[in-house]
C-alpha cells in the first residue's frame, strides 16, 4: 500500500510539474497541493525598486500587527522598567528611530515598501517645525510615536521639575498633535537617572527604551559581536543619510535572517 501510494504521489508530482511551473520562492513540497492555486497566487515580492536606484529589501509580517505579543517587564522598584533588548525566542528586532530633526521625503515610502513599522521616538522642538509630516508617517505608514523630550536636554542630575517638564510636557505636546498619548519613553543620549524614572512613571510610560545596537553614516553598529541578534532594539535618527541607514538595517536583517517588527506589540502598549 505504501509503494502505491508513493507511485501516485511521484506521478501526480510529474503531472504538476509538467502543468504548472513552480512558483519562485515556493516551498517544492508544495507543489501536489497548491496546484489548482499556484497559476493565479503571487509570491510576495523579497526586494522592490526603491528612491535613487535602490533596492529596499520586503519583510512580510510573522503575525498580524497591532497584537499584543508579550507584556513589558515590571519595574524592580515600582518605577517603570528600562528596557534594553526584547526577550524572545522569534527571530524578530525592533528598529526605532529618533529626533525628528530632518524630514527627509523618502521616510514613508521607505517604511510602506519594506513592510516595516519602526517606533518613532520624537522630541516636540523637531515635529513643531512639520507636525503633517509626522502624522503623515503615522497614519501611512502605520508606525508609533513615542516621548523623546521636548527640547533633547541631558536629563541626569536635573531637578524632579526640570525633567517632569521636559518629559510630560513633551507627551502632551505629541499626544494634542498625533491623537494618540505616547507609552514609551526614550532619555536624549540615553541618560537618566532615579528622577528620570520617577518623572516618567509620573508621566504615564510604560518603558524607558534603550537600544543595543546603532545605524549611522550607513552602516549598523553592534555593541557586542559581529552582527543583530533577535531582540536587538536598534537606533538610527532622521538625517540627511535616512536612505542609506534604513537600507543598511533592512539588509543587516536579511543578512542575519531577522524580521523587524513593532516594538509596541512586545511591550503590550499597542494602541487600537
Ligand atoms: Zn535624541
Amino acid at each position: 500500500m505504501r509503494r502505491i501510494g508513493v507511485a501516485v504521489a511521484a506521478a501526480l508530482a510529474i503531472v504538476t510539474a509538467a502543468c504548472a511551473p513552480e512558483p519562485v520562492g515556493q516551498p517544492s513540497g508544495a507543489t501536489a497541493t497548491t496546484t489548482t492555486t499556484a497559476v493565479t497566487t503571487t509570491t510576495p515580492p523579497t526586494a522592490v525598486p526603491g528612491p535613487g536606484g535602490t533596492t529596499v529589501p520586503v519583510f512580510q509580517h510573522p503575525y498580524r500587527y497591532g497584537t499584543a505579543q508579550a507584556k513589558a517587564p515590571a519595574g524592580p522598584d515600582g518605577l517603570l522598567p528600562v528596557v534594553r533588548r526584547i526577550e524572545t525566542d522569534k527571530p524578530y528586532v525592533f528598529i526605532t528611530i529618533d529626533d525628528g530633526a530632518v524630514r527627509h521625503p523618502a521616510a514613508l515610502e521607505l517604511m510602506r515598501s519594506s513592510n516595516v513599522r519602526p517606533s518613532l521616538f520624537l522630541n516636540t522642538k523637531h515635529v513643531q517645525d512639520d507636525p503633517a509630516y509626522f502624522k503623515a508617517l503615522q497614519d501611512r505608514a502605520d508606525v508609533q510615536v513615542h516621548a523623546h523630550t521636548a527640547n533633547h536636554p541631558n536629563l541626569q542630575g536635573k531637578s524632579y521639575d526640570f525633567q517632569r517638564q521636559e518629559i510630560c510636557g513633551n507627551a502632551d505636546y505629541l499626544e494634542q498633535q498625533m491623537g494618540a498619548r505616547p507609552k514609551l519613553f526614550r532619555p536624549p543620549f540615553g541618560n537618566y537617572d532615579a528622577t528620570t524614572r520617577r518623572a516618567a512613571t509620573d508621566c504615564g510610560f510604560s518603558a524607558l527604551v534603550m537600544w543595543t545596537a546603532a545605524v549611522n553614516d550607513g552602516v549598523v553598529q553592534f555593541q557586542a559581536g559581529g552582527k543583530l541578534n533577535r531582540g536587538d532594539v536598534v537606533l538610527m535618527h532622521f538625517r540627511h543619510t535616512f536612505v542609506e541607514d534604513f537600507l543598511a538595517f533592512l539588509e543587516r536583517c536579511k543578512q542575519d535572517g531577522l524580521t523587524p517588527v513593532p516594538l509596541e506589540d512586545h511591550l503590550s502598549v499597542t494602541q487600537p
